[in-house]
């Protein structure tokens, strides 16, 4: 697997998949997830609300992920995973890694050879940079997937440092 690390935008993405930061109510918020809400347009929101009726009434768990398409956007699937919100009491890396494993797993399931990840969990929900890089690169590099292109999607000059760092 080559993992690519880009800075800019997650919606411009040219790849299969393109993962997005969401909160468990599947039905939009800030950041990426807004984002992706925008560029897309509604028959994203469209399939979220119909998740949720079907299978995610009490909201997308922490840690999971699940696809839709991905309307107006370039790529073809938006891979919808919850992170979690940084806590300094409570060590919750191994929820920020299962985002990243059940992402790729979902990625596999459908068949996408090449997938975008944003860094997940270091917005609204509080992960230090480096830390977030850490996990990402850790977990994506261990995974077994078949997906042959990961690209992290970073949004600014700092991000990409943080993700250079941790990449080595
Ligand atoms: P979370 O709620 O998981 O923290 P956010 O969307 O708030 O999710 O932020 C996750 C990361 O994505 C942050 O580092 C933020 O700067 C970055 N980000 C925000 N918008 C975009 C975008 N359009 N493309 C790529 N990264 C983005």
């Amino acid at each position: 697997m080559e993992i690519r690390l880009v800075q800019g935008d997650i919606t411009e993405q040219d790849v299969d998949a393109v993962v997005n930061a969401a909160n468990s109510s599947l039905l939009g918020g800030g950041g990426v997830d807004g984002a992706i809400h925008r560029r897309g347009g509604p028959e994203i929101l469209q399939e979220c609300r119909a998740l949720r009726a079907s299978h995610y009434g009490a909201g997308l768990p922490t840690g999971q992920a699940v696809a839709t398409t991905a309307g107006r956007l370039p790529a073809r699937w938006v891979i919808h995973t919850v992170g979690p919100v940084h806590s300094a009491a409570e060590d919750r890396s191994e929820l920020l890694a299962s985002c990243y494993r059940e992402s790729l797993r979902v990625a596999d399931e459908l068949g996408a050879a090449t997938v975008a990840f944003p860094a997940i969990s270091t917005g609204i929900y509080g992960w230090p940079m480096d830390d977030g890089a850490r996990i990402a690169l850790s977990t994506v590099r261990r995974a077994s997937t078949s997906v042959v292109e990961v690209r992290f999607v970073l949004f600014d000059a700092a991000a990409h440092a943080a993700f250079e760092r941790s990449l080595g």
